[in-house]
């Protein structure tokens, strides 16, 4: 069983409507993708994302609003409504982009701030989107008290020093497709580093394909293929990091196992 622990599924160019986004969780599904976790990044969407995916028993959701997308605002309270939905299993993304966008730092720094705490006070980990904001991301977590909830740093790109002081806060490091470019050789001596108590993968679809789909839109059956390279990176069997990131999923995503073990 494979977990695609980061995925827009309310994003996809080829799933504008319910036919084609069954295909699109067939295709998932054929390549061992049991479960998904469907990311909210604006919290206008949350409610057409939630409304999309209501009838695929598999996919969780998360309740936030991307560090890319402030400027259209935050409402806490919405965020924490939203989050008491029984599928929402994580507060996020949310976190910190200087790379897209370096004159929004105050907002996203707000905005970080009252997600860590919500994510705190409802007792749910965070998703973290980090982006040439090393230090900014790791004090704000260690401020807000957010290694009392823990999370993920997805989809990344950073340094191992970062990922350690992740590690060191009880967070997850996720891997993304990034890692089967060409030009992610330092990622990819990162990844190899990550204790196996720590990683997950991700395709962070309908962005950032993989190796060998580069050029086509991403989706969830992808997380297969990184999982393979990660898994032959790491010198481990593809069995083996299938298994170990499915626990950690639902180690990490506890509402998630509460879900399923219904
Ligand atoms: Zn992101
Ligand atoms: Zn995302």
């Amino acid at each position: 069983m494979l977990i695609d622990s980061h995925c827009h599924l309310d994003r996809l160019k080829a799933a504008p409507d319910l036919a084609s986004l069954q295909t699109i969780m067939d295709n998932a599904k054929a390549q061992g993708v049991d479960y998904l976790l469907c990311v909210n990044v604006r919290q206008q969407g949350f409610e057409a994302m939630r409304d999309k995916v209501a009838s695929f028993e598999n996919v969780f959701l998360s309740s936030g609003v991307h560090p890319l997308d402030v400027q259209e605002g935050l409402n806490i309270d919405d965020i924490k409504r939203f989050a008491s939905d029984p599928r929402v299993v994580a507060i996020g993304e949310t976190g910190l982009d200087y790379f897209y966008s370096n004159d929004t730092k105050a907002l996203q720094q707000s905005c970080f701030e009252q997600q860590i705490a919500l994510a705190v006070d409802v007792n749910k980990p965070l998703i973290v989107h980090t982006r040439d904001a090393r230090e900014d991301t790791i004090n704000m977590l260690k401020s807000g008290h957010a290694d009392k909830v823990g999370g993920v740093l997805h989809c990344f790109t950073e340094n191992w020093e970062m990922a350690k002081a992740a590690i060191d806060l009880g967070f997850y490091i996720s891997v993304s497709g990034i890692v089967t470019f060409k030009n992610a050789g330092e990622l990819r001596s990162v990844i190899r580093k990550v204790p196996k108590d720590r990683l997950l993968v991700e395709t962070d679809s309908p962005y950032l394909a993989p190796v060998p789909h580069r050029g086509q839109e991403n989706q969830p059956a992808y997380v297969r293929d990184v999982a393979q390279f990660v898994a032959e990176l790491r010198g481990e069997t593809f069995d083996d990091l299938a298994q170990y990131t499915t626990d950690n999923f639902f180690n990490l995503f506890k509402d998630a196992a509460k879900l399923i073990a219904r």
